[in-house]
């Protein structure tokens, strides 16, 4: 079985498309791990796009305060301010779709997955020290989490952490981690709608633990349209230009 995973689509419904159409025919099934709004300018698409796809969703930070299921008091100004027109933006419908999203860990088969940390939905996880806790849940073996949006993670193996960082380049589109047993993963696919781990390419993975294999690909998309989008709905500055850096 083949899954596409994907995570912090921050309501960019050009690069997702832009990754749906990269990963078809590449997947049976699929799951997202949270974060479908926010910073972006299309709300109602991102959620129309991911529901259409029948697809397990657990939550993102960014889902709670878009929804309003959560106020947006620990958000940075600028991401408050979005929190507060993705609000408005959203349908009744879609609205109630995003506050009804389970909240991670949960577990799909032979691996779980969580928006931020297993022990804390909310919280990320950066640094090997913060990875840790989560490693040492060896069962499943290997965990899918966003909300860094940084593609790469974290490794467990004769008590070591080891770090993980993809840069797919030239001809192949993805860079492929072969999975060990006895080894145990935090893997993070990257964020399609805002990457920060400086290259803007849209991040996305597709896994085959039946393989022991997992993919971290990379796409482009057209970024200038997206941002001529968030220019028109007056959405803050900073948030259209680290577009163009994934930063
Ligand atoms: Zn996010």
């Amino acid at each position: 079985m083949r899954y596409l995973i994907l995570s912090d689509i921050h309501a960019n419904v050009t690069a997702l498309d832009s990754v749906l159409a990269a990963a078809r025919g590449q997947w049976d099934k699929a799951v997202c791990l949270g974060d479908v709004v926010g910073y972006g300018p299309d709300p109602n698409q991102a959620v129309e796009r991911i529901r259409s796809l029948n697809l397990v969703t657990i939550r993102g930070n960014h889902d709670k305060a878009g929804s309003g299921l959560a106020n947006a008091d620990d958000f940075n100004p600028i991401a408050r301010a979005v929190a507060m027109w993705t609000k408005e933006q959203l349908s009744p419908e879609n609205r109630d779709w995003l506050q009804k999203l389970p909240g991670g860990p949960l577990v799909i088969n032979d691996f779980r997955i969580v928006h931020g940390a297993i022990r804390d939905e909310d919280e990320y996880v950066f640094s090997p020290a913060q990875a840790l806790d989560g490693l040492l849940e060896t069962a499943p073996p290997v965990t899918f989490f966003g909300h860094t949006h940084l593609q790469g993670g974290f490794t467990f193996r004769d008590n070591q952490v080891g770090v993980l960082s993809f840069r797919p380049t030239g001809g192949q589109p993805f860079s492929t981690l072969s999975i060990e047993t006895g080894t145990t993963y935090l893997l993070n696919p990257g964020s399609i709608g805002q990457p920060r781990d400086g290259d803007p390419r849209a991040a996305f993975a597709i896994a085959d633990l039946a393989k022991n294999s997992v993919e971290f690909w990379r796409v482009t998309y057209n970024i200038e349209a997206v941002q001529n989008r968030m220019v028109k709905a007056g959405l803050p500055e900073p948030l259209i230009l680290r577009l163009s850096f994934g930063r």
